[in-house]
């Protein structure tokens, strides 16, 4: 047995977490899913979840249970992501539409929020909706965006920041784990910069919810938003969440303003009135069937703790980069993401030339990670649903397929 194999094999028997592996439906044909932080594996227990809702829930108890349970399905799964994995005291994260959308409109409350102030910071790396949505911003209301150039591997640096923020910054928008490097941002240090200067910061969680423990309320986060369908296995398209820091509600004011967000939702009044807290954020009727699935994901990851599935992630990426230097580095690839596992998120990327060609070759092997453009494939560890042994199973198929 090779080294590495053994050592892949000691850390799966050591991991306190390896009893989770059997919660994921089987896929049959998948040697290794590397590609947990793009779309989660389904829960075995899913099934019944949604056969116990046609059933019940929607089947028998029909409209009424809009007011048994599903009214407040938004606050609630919120004040419970907020508080199993987001450092989010209750009343303060809410449930609905998508990461874009919410971008949309916690981005334009913070902006019209700063009057006088004309610019919103963003990284040039970052995710396109991000981006789209801030020149989308930028454009309706005259302001500028500042574009930040950071290093492409260790990702945005408070330094970074600090020599772009001044008293012209409305918003600064940053994603905590860089989607391509997996650079893990200093969420204190750079909230605290961008309040030093009188900006307001958002944070992106997309890449680190259900993964990275966050202090939201300790880091004295502003805003946040991200998807539920990575390490919460929400499911394809299963709606993001939203955190507005208490301090702000009743100060900022969403655009889209719609009659599930007004004070009060059945008095069919002829004005808008925003609901007090973070409900007023929620415009539209929430998408509660796309609510069902993350549940037990938060189930889960409440029982592991958030911390235990942190300290798990180090150990699957450090085991990838310590397989990479030993069988992929002397192939020529290159290694695209931080190499120390406290500046890491839960991905790791590496990059070659023909990593396009490769990908299809892994994918009909049934090993499947992603690619991104120009030429990287990202090994995305989901850490509840993924071995170690799977992770190097998927480094020596690259390895292989590169041969
Ligand atoms: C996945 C991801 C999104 C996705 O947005 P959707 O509206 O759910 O399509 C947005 N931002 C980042 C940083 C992401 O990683």
């Amino acid at each position: 047995m090779s080294d590495l194999l053994a050592l892949a094999r000691d850390l799966d028997a050591r991991d306190p977490l390896a009893s989770h592996l059997d919660a994921f439906v089987e896929a049959p044909g998948v040697a290794a899913y590397l590609d947990g932080n793009s779309l989660g594996r389904p829960l075995r227990e899913l099934p019944d979840r949604l056969a116990a809702f046609v059933r019940e829930d929607w089947g028998t108890r029909l409209i009424r249970s809009w007011d048994e349970q599903w009214m407040d399905l938004p606050t609630e799964l919120g004040d419970r992501i907020g508080r199993v994995a987001l450092g989010a005291a209750a009343g303060q994260t809410v449930v609905a539409d998508s990461t874009t959308v919410l971008l949309y409109k916690l981005m334009r409350a913070a902006v019209d929020a700063q009057a006088g102030r004309a610019e919103i910071v963003i990284e040039e790396g970052n995710f396109p909706t991000d981006r789209f949505v801030a020149e989308g911003i930028a454009a309706e209301r005259g302001m500028t965006l500042r574009w930040i150039a950071a290093d492409q591997i260790a990702g945005v640096q408070v330094a970074d920041i600090e020599a772009v923020v001044n008293e012209n910054t409305a918003l600064v928008v940053l994603s905590h784990v860089d989607y391509r490097s997996g650079a893990l941002a200093d969420m204190r240090a750079i909230t605290d910069a961008v309040h030093e200067a009188g900006g307001l910061v958002l944070w992106d969680l997309c890449h680190s919810v259900g993964v990275i423990p966050t202090e939201l309320d300790a880091c004295g986060v502003d805003l946040a938003v991200g998807c539920t369908y990575k390490y919460l296995n929400g499911g394809p398209g299963s709606p993001a969440f939203a955190y507005v820091n208490a301090r702000h509600h009743g100060v900022l004011r969403q655009p889209i303003q719609g009659w599930m967000g007004a004070g009060d939702v059945f008095a069919m009044g002829s004005a808008y009135a925003p609901a007090g807290g973070i409900r007023q954020f929620i415009s539209g009727t929430p998408p509660v069937l796309g609510m069902l699935a993350m549940q037990g994901m938060l189930d889960l990851i409440e029982a592991a703790s958030i911390g235990a599935v942190r300290e798990k992630s180090k150990t699957l990426t450090g085991l990838a980069v310590q397989a990479f230097d030993e069988e992929l580095a002397p192939l020529g690839v290159r290694l695209l993401s931080p190499r120390d596992a406290a500046q890491r998120g839960g991905h790791v990327t590496i990059g070659h030339p023909d990593f396009a060609e490769v990908t299809k070759t892994l994918w009909a092997d049934g090993v499947i990670p992603d690619f991104r453009f120009p030429d990287g494939i990202r090994l995305g560890l989901s850490p509840l649903s993924t071995s170690h042994e799977e992770v190097l199973s998927g480094v020596l198929a690259v390895r292989d397929a590169l041969g």
